[in-house]
């Protein structure tokens, strides 16, 4: 029998994006090109303008104007995105995650946890 398989709604799509944006951000370079910033900076902007959830688009759209993408490295990655993702916590009334490089570093780029070994 087939298994019916439906488009995702806002919270699916969020956790699935959330882990993208900040697994990428974990990765991106410690001394970023020119190229590099720029290129990063261009995406969370198409990002903003085409997120496939309205009201979500429009407050980050929102947010980016206010506090511009920072790409200068690794670490101010992380931590804008991080704060980027704190807002929107704040606004659901979510809790707030404790941004510093340790604990995003264990979260989205290598646990110490046992449970989290291959
Ligand atoms: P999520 O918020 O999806 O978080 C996933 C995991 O990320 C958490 O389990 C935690 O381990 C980790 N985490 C939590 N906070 C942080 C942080 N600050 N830094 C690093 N890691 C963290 N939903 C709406 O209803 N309204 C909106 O306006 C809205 N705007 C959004 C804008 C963007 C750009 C995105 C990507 C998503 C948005 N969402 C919005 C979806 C929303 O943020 C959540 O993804 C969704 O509600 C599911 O929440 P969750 O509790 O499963 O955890």
């Amino acid at each position: 029998k087939a298994v019916v398989q439906c488009p995702p709604k806002s919270a699916e799509l969020g956790r699935s994006s959330w882990t993208l944006l900040h697994t990428m951000a974990a990765w991106y370079p410690d001394q970023p090109t020119t190229q590099q910033k720029s290129r990063m900076a261009n995406f969370f902007q198409a990002l903003a303008e085409f997120y496939p959830c309205p009201w979500c688009a429009d407050d980050f759209q929102q947010n980016i104007d206010k506090t511009p993408v920072q790409a200068d490295s690794r670490e101010d990655l992380c931590m804008w995105l991080c704060d980027q993702h704190n807002r929107v916590n704040k606004k659901l009334g979510k809790p707030l995650f404790d941004c510093n490089m340790t604990n995003l570093d264990e979260r989205w780029r290598k646990s110490t946890n046992p449970k989290c070994q291959p």
